[in-house]
């Protein structure tokens, strides 16, 4: 099997029907992309910047930001990268900001919420991406979205430091997305709204199934509620790719759900763009597309949707749909 998938490694991804979906892969340092290259992803989905905080005691400098991202975009060779600002809190701690312990960190002051009240990091970044974004196809997006506000505020504040270093003469590409990282139910509810102002969004499902189940993504007792094919959760991401192709604007998805194989037929029938996985998961992914038609997918939608429990769910999935 591994053999037949390698041969799949120059091609594109096409279902049986001939449409054209995108395979990425999430990536959390520059290494992995060779990884990525050797797995033929059509892009990188995620780039986790937190890892480039992590395992340190001090916050990395521009310099250092700019160098690691230039390098992502340059074996990218032109292939879309989407680059995700920092998304520090929850699970993932950083010593030398002193930030104090809270109740719910998963709920707390995380991700875009602590860049836009610690301005001097986030500024930090985004000149180090705008720099970094003509050496290939840069894609910005800003995680924990919960806010129309939110997003306005983190766009402004980008163009902001793109004037500046244009008007310091510096290289800024002059057609970066801007999108975000749908993983917070209030934002996914009021995507029509959303779809508006963004060019794209990339559902967070490891995010958007704790926060809609209230159900800890790290808490074993209550791992039976995390479900991914929940109909709840299957509405919800309905809903932002609606919303997303309403407004002609592209709708991927980057939590965990995109490379699994039960959920990839479903999210092929939802309309789902861009799947972006483990680099290791993106052979068997294309494979499995391949036996996929879009158009049959499609017609399970709303039958799918209108079912009340992941059993139904996940029983339909095996007995109609042919998987690898
Ligand atoms: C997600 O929430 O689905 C996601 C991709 O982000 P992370 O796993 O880094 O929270
Ligand atoms: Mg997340």
């Amino acid at each position: 099997q591994k053999a037949e998938w390698a041969k799949l490694i120059a091609e594109p991804t096409v279902t049986s029907d001939g449409k054209h979906v995108e395979l990425a892969a999430n990536i959390g340092t520059p290494e992995d992309i060779e990884s990525v290259l050797k797995n033929g992803a059509e892009g990188v989905g995620l780039y986790r910047t937190e890892f480039l905080y992590m395992g340190r005691d001090s916050l990395p400098t521009e310099e250092e930001q700019f160098t690691a991202y230039k390098t992502v975009l340059e074996k990218m060779e032109g292939k879309p990268v989407v680059i995700r600002t920092l998304d520090i809190g929850g699970d993932k701690k950083l010593s030398y900001l002193n930030l104090p312990e809270e109740m719910n960190p998963f709920l707390g002051f995380r991700a875009i919420r602590l860049c836009l009240e610690e301005q001097s990091i986030f500024r930090t970044q985004l000149r180090a991406l705008l720099r970094a974004s003509t050496y290939g196809n840069l894609k910005i997006m800003f995680p924990m979205i919960a806010t129309l506000n939110e997003f306005k505020e983190a766009k402004a504040i980008l163009l902001e430091e793109k004037e500046t270093l244009i008007s310091a003469d510096v290289n800024v590409s002059d057609n970066i997305e801007i999108g975000i990282m749908v993983e917070i139910p209030a934002t996914a509810v009021l995507a029509d709204q959303f779809a508006k102002e963004v060019d794209f969004f990339s559902i967070g499902t490891n995010d958007l199934i704790q926060y809609t189940m209230a159900a800890d993504r790290m808490n074993e007792r209550v791992s039976y509620l995390y479900q991914p094919y929940n109909p709840a959760i299957l509405r919800l991401v309905s809903l932002v790719i609606e919303a997303a192709h309403k407004e002609g604007k592209w709708a991927g998805m980057c939590g965990e759900m995109a490379g699994d194989e039960t959920a990839i037929p479903i999210l092929l029938g939802l309309g789902l763009d861009e799947f972006s996985m483990s680099a290791t998961s993106v052979l068997r992914a294309r494979s499995q597309m391949k036996q996929l038609s879009k158009a049959q997918a499609a017609q399970y939608k709303e039958k799918i949707l209108s079912m009340s429990t992941t059993e139904e769910v996940v029983q339909f999935v095996k007995g109609n749909f042919h998987t690898t």
